[in-house]
This record gives structure tokens, sequence and C-alpha cells, in this order.
């Protein structure tokens, strides 16, 4: 799925071209509308972008104040239900509904506000700010489900993010609202930062959340370098949340590749480029292996650099390689499901792992062709 920001006129006209376009190129991907402000004047002055969206993300910080908000809200609402589409209800730190953290601050401050695991009795302290803050946001969605579940739309269309900045912030809220509503929770540390530090504290955070169970949906929010390469490429953002599911073992993508890092006993960077190579190889295979040999996306693949670990490593993936270290002899066993397959040597090492990895995907998951006579 992809997201876009429908942020006035002329992205709300777009939509429905956009669509057009990739259905043109047999491209069935789901849009999703990114609302703020004038979301509820959009969607009902546009209606084919309304139909267009396979859901809609409305911040119930940004929908209008007072009661302009509930009104505005239930445009929205009114709409999505008009077209059975569903709601992400996105509540982030940075635009918190200010009248409700301000009604939350004052109960704080009349120690009347409590912590949904604490009894009635009133605290003699007040909360701190930050506990403060979980709370609003947690009140923030609830609030709004229930809005939309009394304006007529069914809980199975709604889901729920909570997103804030920072990795031990993320964490709490996320549990809070975990054990407080039944509802789909999309993850996400808003604003993460840029590739190397979001994708660090993106994965820090969502894979505690994960691991515990809390999540349905992930997103990875990073600041794209200046510039080109890797770094400043958007779709880095979904090719690291697939590493994070698939490093869970929550869900493949493709054959994963341990490798060592390298030191003193690695006589060149040799190995660094044959994992590099091979990682490139099952990158342009991928859409074809997919097709012809399911389940190849859980292979387990080590390119490791002297004999130290690379015999071990080898033996425990599917299919390893251990090149030769420093002062070692110049040759590389190749192991299949723990058996020793073959010894490479000379200057054809990669093509021919490569070879012996086709070969062995083909043996291991091709698929019996049920031909009728
Ligand atoms: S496998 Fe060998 S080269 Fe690789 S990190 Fe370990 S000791 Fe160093």
């Amino acid at each position: 799925m992809v997201r876009l920001t429908v942020k006035d006129e002329a992205g709300a006209k777009a939509i429905p071209e956009i669509d057009a376009k990739l259905k043109a190129e047999g491209l069935n991907i789901p849009l999703v509308g990114d609302f703020h402000y004038n979301g509820h004047l959009l969607l009902a002055k546009y209606p084919k972008c309304a139909e267009t969206l396979a859901k809609y993300r409305i911040n119930p910080g940004n929908v209008g104040y007072g009661d302009k908000h509930d009104y505005n809200f239930d445009t929205i609402i009114q709409i999505a239900r008009a077209n059975n589409k569903p709601v992400r209800i996105g509540v982030n730190w940075g635009s918190l509904d200010q009248d409700l953290l301000t009604e939350f601050m004052e109960r704080n401050a009349h120690s009347t506000l409590r912590h949904p695991e604490e009894g009635e009795a009133r605290r003699k302290d007040p909360l701190s700010f930050k506990e403060v803050i979980y709370l609003a946001m947690r009140e923030s969605a609830l609030r709004s489900a229930e809005l939309a579940i009394k304006a007529g739309l069914a809980e199975d269309r709604i889901i729920i993010s909570v997103k804030m900045s920072e990795v031990q912030d993320l964490i709490k809220v996320y549990k809070l609202v975990a054990k407080s509503c039944k509802f789909p929770l999309h993850l996400g540390l808003t604003e993460a930062g840029t590739p190397v530090q979001g994708m660090i504290s993106s994965a820090a955070a969502m894979g505690i959340l994960l691991q515990e169970g809390i999540g349905d949906t992930i997103r990875m929010s990073l600041t794209p370098s200046a510039g080109v390469g890797e770094l400043a490429d958007r779709a880095l953002e979904v090719r690291a949340c697939q590493e994070l599911l698939q490093a869970l073992e929550l869900n493949y993508f493709k054959p994963s590749i341990t490798s060592c890092p390298g030191c003193g006993r690695t006589s060149s960077t040799y190995f660094q480029q044959l994992a590099e190579e091979i990682n490139s190889y099952i990158s342009e295979q991928m859409p074809d292996w997919k097709l012809k040999y399911p389940g190849v996306e859980k292979l387990k693949i080590a390119v490791m650099g002297c004999i130290v670990n690379g015999p071990g490593e080898s033996k425990y993936a599917d299919i390893g390689i251990s090149l030769p270290g420093d002062n070692e002899e110049p040759s590389a066993p190749v192991y299949i499901e723990g058996s020793l397959h073959t010894t490479l040597r000379g200057e054809n090492i990669s093509g021919e792992f490569k070879g012996i990895l086709d070969n062995y995907i083909n043996s291991k998951f091709a698929t019996t062709l049920i031909t009728s006579s």
C-alpha cells in the first residue's frame, strides 16, 4: 500500500488519476489518503477521491477545534461509511488535541487524573508530564474511535495509532493503548530521524512491541538523505520494515544472508563483495523466484570470512560458503544442509556459488507441475 498526502484540491483531484495510471500498468496498489485540517472539505467536494482511496488516515488533533471538531470528524466518518472505507485514527504527540491535553493537565493538577491501572482513590502526587501525555494520547484515540462508532462506522473499520518520537515513550504509550482496546494498531516511531538513526530507533521500539504481540501494521518514518543512493531512497522505509519483520520471524520477504563483519583474519574484502553480490543477486531474482519457488523467502544463506566461524555458520544455514581467511589455504568450502557439498577454488568462486545456489533452490522449492493427459 502507498500513503499519499492529500493536502489540497489538486491532491484530491489527482488521486483517481494516480490510481488509473497504476491500474493501466497492471499495478493494483491500495492508496491511503493522509488528511489534516481540511479532510472533511476535500472528501466531500471530491467524491471520486473518497471512492478511490482504500483507507483514510485522519489526525484527531487536526480535524478542527471546539464544536467544529466533532462536526468535521463526523463528516469524514459519514463519507467513510458511505464508501465502506476503513479509517486510521492517527494520534501524534506533536499535534495532540490541545483542548484534551489542557483538560488532562488541569485534572492532574487537582490529582483527579488516574492511570487506568490505579483504583478510584484520589492520587497523593500528580502524574509526571510524560504520563499525562500518554493518557491524553490514549484518550484522544479512544474517544475518536467511540465517536466514529456512534456515527455508524463499524468497529472493524477502525485502526489506531499513537505515535511518539522517543523509543521509551512509544513503547509505554502503545502498551497502554493495547491494554485498553481491541482495535488493530498501526505502529511507528514518528520523526525517527535520518536513515541509520531512524531505522535503529524504530527497530528497537517496534521490535519490543511486536515481540509482545502488539502491532498489526508498521512504518518506519525516515528522513531521506540528501542526494542519491540507497539512503536517499523512499523505498528504504519499506525494505527496513521488511527486514525488521523478517528478523523477528514474523514474516518473510526474501532469503536471509548471515555474513560476518570481517576482522584481522580476513586477508581481503572479497567476502564483503561476495555477500553484497549474493544480496543483489537475490533481490534481482526474487520477483521470478517468488512465482517459481514458493517458500524460497525462508531460505538461510551464510557468507563467511574465515575458518573461525565460517564452517559453523555455513553448516547451520541451508546453504553457506566459508571463504579463506588470512594465511588459510585458498579454498572455499560450500555446505548444503549441514554437509560439505564441494570446495571452490580459483577466480570464479562467486559465479560458481551462484550456480550452486540456483540448483539448490530449484531442487528444493520448484513446484511440481501436474498436467492432465
Ligand atoms: S568468521 Fe572469521 S573473518 Fe569473519 S569475523 Fe569471524 S573471525 Fe573474523
